[in-house]
């Protein structure tokens, strides 16, 4: 079992395959041009997955493979199919833009992908075209749709900003019930990547707009889940609110993160990361575990996106594109 520096037991592998992504989500992506990492400095899916197989034995028993853009990545479905022959009851998952999964839920399914969360901002062509700095919509529900249609377990990620989608949040509320998929609100977190013209909403403003028309009741945290969830009476439907500037979010927390250059992260907030680049290159197994151990003691305790201050300068610079959220 792995246990961090706090006594949170970890069990929750988040792995980046790739930073590269084929939208540029403003709360994500920098708008000035700036330059990937070069090919060559990711590490191969047997050298994410020798470390993967560690943390696997030690005790995680969930992995989400996330980016940039996951799908992006060649023969993603050959990853996939490697992490479920070792284990095929690990619970296996993807976050994906679904752009690519009119033509790949399928092949993702049969090599043994159970779920996937998906982002969807909004549901007019301009909003997400604005959002994503591209025309993404028509593509993405399709995506939607085959995911559904090869029965991929589906949830639906939005992100509610200012003056820019907080008009569609019942809408797509509506649209989910309606496919009987869960909807969760994710509080926008303050980045030095992201627009500066952005403001998300806070999670208290989110439930504001759901109470304009129905009836809430708080559910509470489902085990270690980030997701707050609620209960509407009028729908008979659940759903759920990320909410990382609040107090008690990181008190459960059981998740590190991986990137595709190898750098083990403990805290989607902080710089702080240790590679296992090079212990998974040379096939060194106890190193690679030796790092996973320090990085779990060194876990801090919580985020700081609770004391957000928007006249500091004191902002994360953790790149979601880099850590896959
Ligand atoms: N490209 C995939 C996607 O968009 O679903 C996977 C990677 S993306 C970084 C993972 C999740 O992070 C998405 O649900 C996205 O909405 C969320 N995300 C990205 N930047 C964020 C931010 N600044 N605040 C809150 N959520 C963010
Ligand atoms: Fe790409 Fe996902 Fe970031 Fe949007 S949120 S730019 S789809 S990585």
């Amino acid at each position: 079992m792995l246990i961090d520096g706090h006594g949170r037991t970890v069990n929750y592998l988040r792995v980046s395959v790739t930073e590269r992504c084929n939208f540029r989500c403003q709360y994500c992506m920098p708008e000035k041009p700036f330059s990937w990492v070069p090919k060559e400095n990711l590490l191969s899916f047997e050298e994410l997955f020798l470390f993967m197989r560690v943390a696997i034995d030690e005790g995680v028993t969930k992995i989400r493979i996330t980016g940039g853009e996951p799908l992006l990545r060649e023969d993603l479905d050959s990853f996939i199919k490697m992490i479920h022959d070792y284990k095929p009851d690990i619970d296996l998952a993807l976050t994906t833009n679904a752009y690519l999964l009119p033509q790949t839920a399928q092949r993702l399914k049969d090599a043994g992908l159970k779920r996937l969360n998906i982002s969807l901002d909004s549901l007019k062509p301009a909003v997400a075209h604005q959002i994503a700095q591209k025309d993404v919509l028509d593509q993405v529900l399709k995506g939607i749709d085959k995911a559904l249609e090869v029965g991929l377990g589906v949830k639906i990620n939005m992100v509610p900003l200012k003056g820019i989608n907080d008009d569609e949040i019942l809408d797509i509320m509506h649209y989910c019930k309606e496919r009987q998929i869960k909807v969760r609100f994710i509080e926008y977190m303050e980045n030095a990547h992201a627009s500066q013209a952005i403001e998300g909403m806070h999670g208290r403003e989110i439930l504001e707009k759901v109470k304009e028309k129905y009836t809430i009741k708080a559910l509470g945290r489902e085990g270690a889940s980030p997701s707050f969830n609620y209960y509407i009476e009028e729908l008979d439907y659940e759903f759920g609110l990320i909410d990382p500037h609040k107090h008690d979010f990181c008190e459960n927390c059981n998740r590190i993160r991986l990137t595709a250059e190898g750098n083990l992260i403990p805290c989607l907030y902080f710089d702080e990361a240790m590679s296992i680049a090079e212990s998974v290159k040379s096939g060194d197994i106890e190193a690679a575990a030796d790092v996973l151990a320090q990085v779990l003691k060194d876990k801090p305790k919580e985020n700081r996106w609770s004391e957000f201050d928007p006249n500091s300068e004191d902002i994360s610079t953790r790149a979601f594109y880099e850590t896959g959220g």
